[in-house]
Formats: structure tokens, sequence, C-alpha cells
């Protein structure tokens, strides 16, 4: 029997694991300041869930959670009759030549990934809006794509029907503890009593826990989405190639990733992507900057359980990972298992 369970943060991490833990039977409430889930970070994620995208050294056990993390949204997608992943055939990825994109795709490959390459004529096929295809590309049928507040909204839902009471527009101000162990949290003019809570507040959770777990490890690197209204013109896949990382919205919008360097101004990046669109996709009319959001990506130091618990605190529990739309489930799985003990 897993006890009173308060999780404060309903972004795709917090959503994730009380979808989990109400479906596992506990009874949990799920309090975020905002006043709808994935108001956060999770607002301003480019929602890919890939391999591909990610270094093909990363330690086996590391690749695997993201190859299980396919698995685990076309899972969510089915449950969800198909509503909670965008429409998304896959990831067309290539580099600079023609043997960086073969070296990508086999070192992929040799982790499990399926991809295959592909030439000029087929890359066409799928993509037709691309105007001067590479002569190769990696294709993965399998990465998805998710518009992540919608997910969050759509994963809370389905936890308030499995019984969990949802608390939005109020922000959690501190932890209560007495004897070493949790026992609520405090809102404004009232205390929520609480077995056990889960900390999922992304990068604003080193200041929650700051003084419990002092060494939380959580550090933050911002990363910036461009999103654009397009006249018509859908991708069909995630397109990571000729220095663009995009794809296409539910709704048609277009979203680009960027990196945000130091002295980086947010309006260069945005022409860079609406130029970078108008010359690589001619057939997408009319793209328009609609808006550009700066996120603070919550970043946890290597080597941390993606859920770690307080050495000094019984029931008191941190869930920060990076990439965190890709974890989400797996950080739910593991909430599950470890509350379960
Ligand atoms: C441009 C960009 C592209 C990205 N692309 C990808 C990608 O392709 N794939 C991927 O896996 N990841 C990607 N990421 C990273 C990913 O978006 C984050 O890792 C993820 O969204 C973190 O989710 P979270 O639930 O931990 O945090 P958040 O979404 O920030 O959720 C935390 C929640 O806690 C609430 N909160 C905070 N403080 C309190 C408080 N005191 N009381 C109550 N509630 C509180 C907030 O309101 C918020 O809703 C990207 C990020 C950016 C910025």
């Amino acid at each position: 029997m897993i006890p009173h369970t308060v999780i404060i943060g309903a972004g795709i991490v917090g959503a994730s694991i009380a979808h989990r833990l109400s479906k596992a039977g506990a009874k949990v409430t799920l309090i975020d300041a905002a006043e709808a889930p994935g108001m956060g970070v999770s607002a301003a994620s480019f929602g890919w869930i890939t391999t591909a995208a990610g270094d093909p050294d990363l330690p086996d056990h590391v690749y695997g959670q993201r190859l299980r993390a396919i698995e685990d949204y076309a899972a969510l997608d089915r449950d969800f009759g198909g509503r909670l992943c965008a429409p998304c055939r896959g990831a067309l990825v290539w580099g600079a030549s023609d043997d960086e994109t073969s070296d990508w795709a086999d070192r992929h490959a040799r982790k499990g990934s399926l991809v295959r390459l592909i030439g000029a004529t087929e890359i066409s096929c799928f993509e037709p809006m691309i105007a001067r295809p590479p002569a190769l590309a990696a294709h993965f049928p399998m990465e998805r794509a998710v518009d992540v507040s919608h997910a969050c909204v759509m994963l809370v839902r389905a936890t308030q029907e499995n019984g969990t009471d949802i608390i939005l527009g109020q922000k959690v101000l501190g932890l209560e503890t007495a004897a070493g162990r949790v026992t609520g949290v405090r809102l404004s003019g009232r205390v929520l009593a609480a077995g056990r809570v889960i900390v999922a507040a992304g990068a604003r959770s080193a200041d929650i826990v700051a003084e419990f777990m002092p060494d939380h490890g959580i550090t933050t690197s911002p990363s910036a989405l461009v999103t654009l209204s397009v006249g018509s013109g859908i991708l069909s896949h995630v397109v990571d190639g000729g220095g663009i990382e995009i794809r296409s919205r539910a709704n048609g919008d277009l979203v680009a990733a960027c990196s945000v360097d130091k002295g980086s101004e947010t309006a260069d990046l945005a022409r860079d992507v609406v130029e970078k669109v108008r010359e690589m996709f001619p057939g997408i009319e009319n793209p328009r900057l609609d808006k550009i959001e700066v996120g603070l990506r919550p970043v946890q130091a290597d080597g941390r359980p993606l859920v770690s618990t307080a050495a000094d605190v019984e029931g008191l529990h941190l869930a920060v990972a990076h990439p965190g739309v890709i974890l989400a489930p797996e950080i739910g799985r593991q909430a599950v298992e470890l509350l379960a003990r």
C-alpha cells in the first residue's frame, strides 16, 4: 500500500508519475503553481522522443532508457486512442556529409535503434516539402513527437479520472517534516498532509529541496523553441539536417529547437529559422514567426538516479532528469517501484 503521495509539479515528469501511481491504485494529490498542467519548461519543449538526436556512445543502460521511451510513448498513444502523440512518421536525420550520416546510422543501429539509410528519391517521397534533399539521410521510423503541454493535460485528466486530487494555481511554499520524515507541504494559509512527497517541479525543484537535499545536483541549461505559423504545408517527420531541427505540430504550426549559446540574441535565432524554412521548404506557404521561447531545461548531475530519495528525510523524493520528456514514462515507472517497496 503506497501512502498518500503529494507530487509537486504537473509538467511532463510530475504528470507521468501521477498517471502511473494513480493507475497502480495509489492515493495521489498533484499540485502545480500554474493554472493548467504543462505550463513550465514543458510548454517550450520540442518534444522529440528520440535516440537519433543523442550520442550513440551513451552508456548502454542510458541508451536503453531512450529506446524504451519510444515504446512507452507508442503504448501511451494507443491507450489514449492515438491522441497523445503528435502525428509523426519517424525522423529524418542527416549530417554535414554522407559519410557522417552513414556513420551516425551505423552506430545507432549497433545500439539497437531501427534505422535505414535512404537516398534522395526516397527522402523526397517521405518529405516532398524538402526542396533539395541530401544524397543520403538516416530514417528512424519508430521515433515520435509530442506536443508536450497537450500530453500533460491528457495525462492529468486521466489521472483525475483514476481518483487523483488535482490542485492548480497554488504554489508549494515549503515542505513540512517531523522526526526525520516528511509530513506534508505548505500552501498559502494551510498545510496539506502527506506520507510521501515527490518534488517534480523542474528547475524550481532546487529551491524546494535545498534545505533537505543540499546535494540535489540540479543545474539548468537554456534552449529555444521557435514557433512558426504557416499558410499551408506540413512535415510528416521530425527533420534534423541542414542546420535545423524542425517538425509540424498537430495544429499545423512548425516548431524548431535551437541551442542558445552565450550572447545568442533570440531575434537572430528566430530570423535564422524563418530564413532556413523558406530556403529548405519553399512549398511551405508563408511561414511567419509566432513566438520564440527560451526554456531552462532542468539537468541532473551525471550518475544520479532518475528518482532520488533524501538521505535524512524519510518519504521525500526528487524527480528531475534530462531529457525530461523522453525519460518521463521511465521516471513514472521507477517512482511506482520505489514507492511500492
Ligand atoms: C527548446 C527546448 C527543446 C526541448 N526538446 C526536448 C526534446 O525534444 N525531448 C526531450 O525529452 N526534452 C526536451 N526538452 C527538455 C524538456 O522540455 C524538459 O526536460 C521537460 O519538459 C522537464 O519537465 P518537468 O516536468 O521536469 O519540468 P516543468 O515542465 O518545468 O514542470 C515543472 C512544474 O512544476 C511547477 N512548479 C514549479 N515550482 C512549483 C511550486 N513551488 N509549487 C507548485 N508547482 C511548482 C511548474 O509550474 C511546472 O508546471 C526541451 C526543452 C527546451 C526548452
